[in-house]
C-alpha cells in the first residue's frame, strides 16, 4: 500500500521544480523587459531551442553534462540548482500544510499556491537583484493586491492559513511606509539614495503577506543582521572596504523565508502566548 501523502508530496516536488524551470526564464528576461513566454527556451550563444526532452528540471543538465547538446557551450550550474531549490520549497510548503487526511481541502490548496507564488517571487527577485541591482515591480508592488486578495479569499473560504485582509492591508502600509520614510529621510539628510525604493516596494508585498506586527520588525532587524555579516566580509573581500557589496533584496527574502517557516520558534521566544501561524 503506497501511503498517499509520498504521492501526494513527490508531486509538489516535481511541481516546484517545474516552477523553478519557469523561474529561469523570469530571472533572465524579466529584467531586460523581454517577454517570458516568446521564444521558447534556447541556446543564448547558438540560438537552437531547447529540445523538449531536454527540458526536464534538474535532470536534463546532468545529462547534458552542463552543456548545450548542440553547440556545448557551457550552461550555469544555477539553473538545476534554482530548479532544485523550488522543488524543496514546494515539498517543505507540502509538509507544513497537509499534516492529515482532512487537511486535503479546496482552500488549503489554494493556501499552498498562494505561499508558493510569493516563496517563487522572493526567490526570483534575490537573484534579479544580485545581478542586475533591480527588482522588478511586477514581483514586489504590483503583486501586493493578488497577496491581499489572497488573504482575503483564505479567510472568506474559512481557512486557518494566512493572516487575514486587514492585517495584509496593515502590513502593506507599514512595511513601504516605514522603509519609505527611512529611505526619504536618508535621501534628505545624505542627498543620495541609500536605499533602493525597490526595497521599499519588495517590503510592502512581503508585509502584505506576513502582517504587520510580530512579522515586520522581526524581518527588518533579520535582514539587516544578515546584511552587516554577509554582505560587510564580502565587501571587504572584494577591496570595499567596510561598504556592502551586496544589495539588500536578498536579505529581505532569505529574513522573510526564515519567519514563514519559523515565525512560531522564534515569537516563542521572543513574545511568549502569542500565536503566529501561516500555514
Ligand atoms: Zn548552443
Amino acid at each position: 500500500m503506497i501511503n498517499p501523502f509520498v504521492v501526494f508530496a513527490g508531486f509538489a516536488f516535481v511541481f516546484g521544480t517545474m516552477v523553478g524551470s519557469f523561474l529561469n526564464v523570469v530571472i533572465g528576461r524579466l529584467p531586460e523587459g523581454r517577454s517570458i513566454v516568446h521564444p521558447g527556451s534556447h541556446c543564448p550563444h547558438c540560438g537552437n531551442p531547447v529540445r523538449p526532452y531536454d527540458n526536464v528540471p534538474v535532470l536534463a543538465w546532468f545529462w547534458l553534462l552542463g552543456k548545450c547538446r548542440d553547440c556545448k557551450t557551457p550552461i550555469s550550474s544555477l539553473y538545476p540548482t534554482i530548479e532544485l531549490m523550488m522543488g524543496l520549497f514546494a515539498l517543505l510548503l507540502f509538509d507544513h500544510i497537509f499534516v492529515n487526511t482532512w487537511d486535503f481541502t479546496g482552500a488549503n490548496l489554494f493556501g499552498f499556491l498562494l505561499y508558493f507564488c510569493f516563496i517563487s517571487a522572493l526567490v526570483a527577485e534575490s537573484f534579479i537583484d544580485l545581478k542586475y541591482y533591480i527588482i522588478p515591480d511586477s514581483l514586489s508592488i504590483y503583486a501586493a493586491p493578488f497577496a491581499i486578495g489572497g488573504m482575503w479569499l483564505l479567510e472568506l473560504w474559512g481557512s486557518d492559513m494566512g493572516v487575514g485582509w486587514q492585517a495584509s492591508v496593515l502590513g502593506a502600509f507599514f512595511g513601504g511606509g516605514t522603509l519609505g520614510a527611512i529611505a526619504l529621510l536618508w535621501l534628505l539628510i545624505r542627498k543620495y539614495e541609500g536605499m533602493g525604493w525597490g526595497d521599499v516596494k519588495l517590503l510592502l508585498l512581503i508585509g502584505a503577506m506576513v502582517g504587520p506586527w510580530p512579522a515586520l520588525p522581526f524581518i527588518f532587524l533579520a535582514s539587516a543582521v544578515l546584511a552587516v555579516c554577509v554582505g560587510v566580509p564580502i565587501g571587504v573581500l572584494q577591496g570595499k572596504g567596510w561598504k556592502m557589496a551586496l544589495p539588500f533584496g536578498p536579505f529581505l527574502a532569505l529574513a522573510t523565508l526564515i519567519w514563514l517557516f519559523h515565525a512560531q520558534t522564534i515569537v516563542g521566544v521572543w513574545l511568549p502566548g502569542v500565536v503566529v501561524e501561516f500555514f
